[in-house]
């Protein structure tokens, strides 16, 4: 008699995903195999999808049991019609409050970074009724803001940055702003360092490697001395700032325990962040993928037990991830 043939892939759960040609709502499958997590998905008219989410189930799972309590918002803008994630904006059924929310004032940078999910069209500043418009949305929400972070694009491009800092530091209920940046009109002017000195903004410093080969990889420039000459001016200028490093397994994984050293050492540095290199969006999924996870042979002391998804965040959203138990990989 002949025997089943054996699925190489153990399956461990469903979610809810959605078509990446036509965005409808799929139901989709949790799978697993040599230590990978995937989701499998079938849409009706444009076939079928497998997807690679974690490269190291272990870690994967473990992260799955690092939950938080659910915080409600106060206000929602959308309706619950269709279900998440159609109904976004967000709806009733948001099970999370913004602890750390993003807004995108411009679209417009000056580096154009072979990684970049963002599709940046170089056309546009938000107004200040823009801003806010967007800051009544989040007070109405009654979210419990523990940063609120200014993107683009690249935000030192638009030309009201300062004026829009000292508008979000306006409501109370916001105690820090953050400027997530790649630092070159910080290198280039040191008044701009002065500036955000002034209005008491924090900096997200965009620092990846030290070495101009992988920063060609990553940021399609060698980018040594604008970050030198960047750091320089914030460290005169007392700026508070937070090491936010991408990583691409295999790449530039080597470096988390150096650059983490660095940050320690350096009293204007307060924060150290790892975020995992996303192959999605403009510039992401041209990328090839590089499916290994961190090995101590690369990283030294620093392992995937070290990260953690930061609080109230959902546990599977460990793209960015802070070192849980700093002493551990000192
Ligand atoms: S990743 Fe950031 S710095 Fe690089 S091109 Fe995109 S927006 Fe600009």
């Amino acid at each position: 008699m002949a025997t089943n043939k054996a699925n190489p892939y153990t399956y461990f759960g469903m979610t809810v995903s959605v078509c990446p040609t036509c965005r409808k709502t799929l139901p989709a499958s949790m799978l697993e195999k040599d230590n990978k997590v995937y989701m499998s998905k079938t849409c009706p008219e444009h076939g079928r999808f497998k997807s690679l989410i974690a490269s190291d189930a272990a870690w994967y799972h473990a992260a799955q049991t690092k939950t938080s309590p659910s915080l409600m918002l106060k206000k929602h803008n959308t309706e619950t019609v269709h279900g998440c994630p159609q109904d976004c904006g967000a709806c009733p059924e948001h099970e999370q409050n913004n602890s750390v929310p993003i807004i995108e004032i411009t679209n417009v940078c000056n580096l154009d970074c072979p990684i970049c999910f963002a599709d940046n069209h170089h056309d546009y500043y938000m107004s200040d009724e823009e801003m806010e418009r967007c800051l009544d949305i989040l007070e109405a929400s009654g979210t419990d803001v523990d940063i609120l972070v200014l993107t683009g694009g690249e935000p030192t491009a638009h030309p009201r940055l300062i004026e829009l800092i000292e508008m979000a530091y306006r409501r109370r209920f916001i105690p820090r702003v953050a400027v997530a940046t790649n630092a070159i009109m910080i290198a280039k002017k040191e008044e701009m360092a002065r500036r955000l000195a002034e209005v008491h903004a924090y900096v997200m410093f965009q620092l990846d490697s030290r070495d101009p080969e992988k920063n060609k990889v990553l940021r399609g420039a060698e980018m040594i001395e604008y970050r030198e000459r960047a750091l320089s001016h914030l460290e005169k200028h007392k700026v508070q700032t937070n090491i936010l490093m991408t990583v691409i397994a295999g790449l530039n994984d080597d470096e988390i325990g150096s650059l983490f050293q660095y940050s320690l050492e350096k009293p204007f540095i307060c924060g150290f962040e790892v975020q995992t290199m996303a192959y999605t969006g403009s510039g992401g999924r041209k990328m090839p993928c590089r499916p290994s996870s961190m090995s101590p042979e690369r990283t030294g002391r620093a392992r995937p037990a070290h990260f953690s998804a930061p609080r109230s965040r959902h546990p599977g959203a460990a793209c960015t991830c802070s070192p849980a138990r700093t002493s551990a990989i000192q």
